[in-house]
C-alpha cells in the first residue's frame, strides 16, 4: 500500500472505507513506537523492502532525532537474520547466507 510520502511500504496501513481515515505503521506499531506520517518520508524502509525480500530477515526500528532538536525525527532500522543469527551490516543486500555474495558469473564461449 502507499504511504502518504507516495512510495510502496509493506507495513503501511490506511482503511479509507465509508469516510474512515485510519491510518498506521504496522513494523512501528508492533515495536511499540509510535507512527506520524511525516516520518514515512525519510524512512529507509520501502528501499530495504523492495531490494531485499528475504523472509528470514527481521526489521528493528527505533525513531531518533539526529544530532540536534533541528532536524526532523527520522526511523532508524537495524536489521537481524533469524536463519543465520547475526546482523545484516547491509539490509538492502542481505546477510550472504542463502545467496553468497559476490555472485558468481559464468561466461560462456560458444
Ligand atoms: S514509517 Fe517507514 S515502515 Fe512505517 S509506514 Fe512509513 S515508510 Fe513504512
Amino acid at each position: 500500500m502507499k504511504m502518504p510520502a507516495g512510495r510502496e511500504c509493506p507495513y503501511f496501513y490506511g482503511d479509507y472505507f465509508r469516510g474512515k481515515n485510519a491510518e498506521e505503521c504496522r513494523l512501528l506499531k508492533a515495536q511499540n513506537q509510535i507512527w506520524t506520517p511525516d516520518l514515512c518520508k525519510t524512512c529507509p524502509v520501502p528501499d530495504i523492502a523492495r531490494a531485499n525480500s528475504c523472509q528470514f530477515m527481521r526489521l528493528r526500528t527505533t525513531i531518533a532525532r539526529p544530532l540536534s532538536a533541528f532536524f526532523q525525527r527520522r526511523v532508524q532500522v537495524r536489521a537481524f537474520c533469524e536463519k543465520a543469527s547475526r546482523d545484516v551490516p547491509e539490509p538492502q543486500i542481505g546477510c550472504g547466507e542463502c545467496h553468497q555474495l559476490p555472485f558468481d558469473f559464468e561466461v560462456k564461449e560458444n
